[in-house]
């Protein structure tokens, strides 16, 4: 992307409608990489699994067959709209995941000049169930315990 031909500053409001205005659907796409990358840290903040791979490939499956149903229409038609997979929580619903099973994770530290083991923090696995994906949750142990504290073991 070159903006170098802009002479007269631009806000970043102004910026962006030239965007839209030149690049059309990129802009779509970054902003769709944005939202994407934001719902994947909400998740991962509560230690939530998320399949941020599904979600990219499923919009990039919506961007080709759009794309392609376009040139298949005759006659210029020089935008394509916006590309909507709706709501992207559905990538982070139980029912995406298969959970496989929960373990500590121990860390070494060393207190009074002894090296011992401590709790750092439970590792939740999952796996996608529409492409087997993997996905870990580490949870800090302190977080774990305090989680977990009546219903030890189960899943987040
Ligand atoms: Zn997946």
């Amino acid at each position: 992307m070159t903006t170098g031909e802009i002479i007269v500053p631009a806000s970043a409001e102004q910026k962006k409608n030239f965007q839209d205005l030149f690049y059309g659907d990129k802009s779509f796409k970054d902003k769709f990489m944005k939202k994407l990358k934001e719902k994947d840290k909400e998740y991962a903040e509560q230690f939530k699994p998320f399949c941020y791979t599904c979600a990219k490939l499923d919009y990039e499956d919506e961007v080709s067959r759009v794309e392609k149903e376009k040139k298949r229409k005759i006659g210029k038609t020089d935008t394509i709209p916006e590309i909507d997979i709706g709501d992207l929580s559905k990538y982070g619903n139980d029912l995406y995941f298969h959970y496989l099973g929960n373990k500590s994770i121990n860390e070494t530290q060393i207190i009074n000049n002894i090296r011992v083991p401590i709790k750092a923090y439970m590792r939740f696995e999952y796996k996608c169930k529409e492409r087997g994906h993997g996905r870990t949750i580490d949870m800090p142990y302190p977080v774990y315990e305090e989680k977990f504290k009546n219903a030890k073991g189960t899943k987040v």
